[in-house]
């Protein structure tokens, strides 16, 4: 086993905020005025988990299991309905059931490796450590996964790996694994430790002498503000793709919570770190809102390719050409051609960039020039459409419903090789691997304020490996957090939970309240999503592939005159009474214009290319990233400074043990 000094990275900074020795005498009045609201009971430790995703399923139906008392809260009407449930291709774990080779070092290095050698290192390995534990944890819970013709679990292989590790239930692993950590929490639920509020959305986090004591959250059918206090407070809120407008995320996604804990003082990491997924169905027109993932794992076995010719290109752009009209020996198979060790399976970052690559010389292969094939014809041949459909099924439907072609059709035959109607994808902005930052017991900077899951930084470096977000959204909730944040609450028996009658609390729900009757007042003439998609637009072309310092100026000079038109022309119809969706998306709009300056603050300052951030500037011949290890081997830590005003940057150096940094190389 190894062990790292990094565990303790950054503590010292922590460390420095928590107000040392006794109770302070601010401390001692509220106890002498009984504004304490369980002072005879000091040991009856309450916990606010903000989310029902994943994480923060899996966080609150353990620590309800150890004892503590949870107020686990949700935007959606069921936990079940959170984003996680999008999750289509698997959960990685090091299990080595196809006997290759695998090991729990080999998945961590292979996942600092594949997060381009930005990731801290300690945290990366607990998480190979762990992830053995999480499957045999969701196979106790009765979560369904895929299992070979003898009973074993079955492994596909994703992206960046030369093994196969990763576990999944069908195209649907999210959904299977959120319903096994449901019934943990219902579980709880029946139990009493979990009490659920489900339709709430925190707006706020409420300090009191320096630590999270408790939230501000909006019930979202009555629209009246509710206080809760704790003395814990962990956000498992998800990540802030949707700031681009278009994403594969889930409408509902925002990043609200963590742009409000980054407001009250929480530092934010790597925000840059944005990452762009490979096989998306292409943006088909101007009306849409949002974008269809089609899982990694089709890259098992799918090929992508172009025509090698520039007229068959044309003449696919045109119309007046199939894909399946092209023999094999015009067609370009460039990812098998540039990385022939891992050819479709190299990491997403790096397909991502090889079909910009290819759009941008002209080989695009629909109608915009902006999408590449994703062959399944050697495959059906090889295996027959059976296997293939019992590997894809749901993916090539959905693919079908949503494009009206389905993979699995014969449509051509040439030389007695029959040719299936192949799938069109192209890149589109999938995950963040920026959020807030995290010590090595996941604690933010802020004392007593704890993030789990997507809306963390914690392990995924500049990229992050496909499969590994529900491992580390699961390691968290299950394995890390439960343990790690008792170190903390084991200090709570002379902090006990305060009185949401608090000043703090009041001015924190004033503040508000003041927010969304600014909103409400606005009465311009401009929709939130019209504004949304705007700033979309801009994060796209200015922040987007690839970015140059020069764009990433002009994208924040935009930035700054589109939120000045959101705070003077928006329009939000009814009231702040009940139910207004409008204004709970003006909210999330008002994060996301944070959000986005922040990625474009960051990437502007990381003057390299590594995984999902690229600045074009810095690119070797062949047009792959470009790390400056000397000046940029750091975690980019911000700090909030005021609206308007550029963030400071704290650097967090990242320290190396176990595993040599080099040029990541997909090729051989
Ligand atoms: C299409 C798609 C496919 C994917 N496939 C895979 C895959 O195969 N394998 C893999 O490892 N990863 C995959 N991912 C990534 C993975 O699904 C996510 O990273 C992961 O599910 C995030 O889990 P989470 O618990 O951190 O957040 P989420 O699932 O996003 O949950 C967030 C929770 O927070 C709540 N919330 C948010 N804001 C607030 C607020 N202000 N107040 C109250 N509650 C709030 C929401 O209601 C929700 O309950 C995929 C992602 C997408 C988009």
């Amino acid at each position: 086993m190894l062990t790292f000094k990094s565990e303790r990275i950054m503590a010292k900074v922590i460390d420095s905020k928590i107000p040392a020795g006794p109770v302070p005498e601010k401390w001692k009045e509220y106890k002498a005025h009984q504004r304490l609201v369980n002072p005879k009971n000091k040991l009856k430790l309450d916990v606010i988990v903000v989310g029902t995703g994943l994480a923060g399923a899996s966080a609150a139906a353990s620590l309800g299991e150890m004892g503590f008392n949870v107020i686990n809260l949700c935007i959606q009407d069921s936990p079940r309905r959170a984003h996680s449930i999008a999750a289509q291709g698997g959960i990685n774990a090091a299990k080595c059931y196809q006997n290759d080779g695998d090991s729990v070092y080999r998945l961590f290095y292979d996942t600092v490796k594949g997060g381009d050698y930005r990731a801290r290192e300690a945290n990366v390995y607990r998480l190979a450590e762990v992830s053995n534990n999480i499957i045999d944890q969701c196979v106790a819970q009765g979560v369904p996964f895929a299992r070979e013709y003898g009973g074993m679990l079955a492994n596909r292989s994703f992206g960046g790996a030369q093994v196969s590790r990763t576990f999944y239930a069908k195209g649907q692993t999210g959904q299977q694994l959120l319903l096994g950590a449901y019934s943990s929490l219902s579980c709880q639920v029946q139990a009493g430790k979990v009490k659920l509020y489900t339709r709430y959305e925190m707006e706020d986090v409420v300090i009191v002498d320096g630590r999270a004591r408790g939230i501000i959250a909006k019930n979202l059918v009555t629209g009246k503000l509710e206080r809760f206090s704790a003395n814990a407070v962990v956000i498992a809120t998800g990540g802030y793709g949707n700031t681009y407008f278009l994403s594969t995320n889930a409408m509902g996604c925002n990043c609200t919570a963590a742009v409000q804990c980054y407001r009250k003082g929480a530092y934010f990491a790597n925000p840059s770190y944005v990452q762009i997924h490979p096989t998306c169905i292409p943006v088909h027109g101007d009306k849409q809102s949002k974008l269809t993932l089609m899982s990694e794992s089709l890259r098992n076995d799918g090929r992508i390719w172009v025509p090698k010719k520039i007229e068959d290109a044309k003449a696919l752009q045109a119309g007046t050409k199939q894909g399946w009209e092209i023999p094999e020996e015009d067609r370009d198979y460039y990812l098998e051609r540039r990385y022939p060790a891992f050819g479709n399976l190299v990491p997403r970052d790096v397909a991502s960039r090889a079909a910009k690559e290819r759009c941008d010389k002209g080989f695009g292969v629909n109608n915009t020039g902006l999408a590449v094939f994703l062959d399944f014809s050697e495959s059906i041949n090889r295996l027959g459409l059976d296997v293939i459909m019992q590997r894809y099924g749901n993916l090539f439907e959905m693919y079908e419903e949503i494009t009206d072609v389905f993979p699995g059709d014969v449509a051509n035959e040439i030389n007695g090789v029959k040719y299936y109607k192949p799938m069109m994808i192209y890149p589109a902005i999938h995950y963040t691997m920026g959020g807030i930052w995290v010590d090595y017991e996941l604690q933010t900077s802020i004392p007593g304020l704890f993030a789990i899951g997507e809306c963390n930084f914690s392990d995924h470096g500049a990229n992050r490996l496909g499969a590994s977000a529900l491992m580390q959204g699961l390691a968290d909730g299950y394995f890390v957090l439960p343990y790690t944040i008792q170190n903390y609450l084991a200090d709570q028996a002379v902090w006990p939970k305060v009185s949401t009658d608090l000043p703090e609390f009041a001015e924190a729900e004033k503040k508000v309240d003041a927010e969304l009757d600014r909103l409400l007042n606005i009465k311009g003439k401009r929709s939130v999503d019209s504004i949304h998609k705007e700033l979309g637009h801009i994060m796209w072309e200015y922040v987007g592939m690839g970015r140059t310092a020069e764009g990433l100026k002009t994208g924040l000079k935009k930035m700054h005159e589109l939120e000045k038109e959101f705070d003077e022309n928006l329009f939000v119809p009814g009231t702040k009474e009940g139910l207004n969706i409008e204004l709970d998306k003006a909210i999330h709009l008002r994060d996301f214009f944070t959000m986005g300056q922040l990625v474009a603050f960051d990437a502007l300052s990381r003057n390299e290319s590594c995984g999902g951030h690229f600045r074009e500037e810095y690119q070797t011949e062949e047009g792959e990233a470009k790390r400056d290890d000397e000046n940029y081997f750091y975690v980019g830590c911000w700090e909030y400074k005021g609206k308007g005003n550029e963030p400071e940057l704290i650097k967090e150096p990242l320290e190396y043990e176990a595993i040599k940094v080099q040029t990541r190389n997909y090729k051989n």
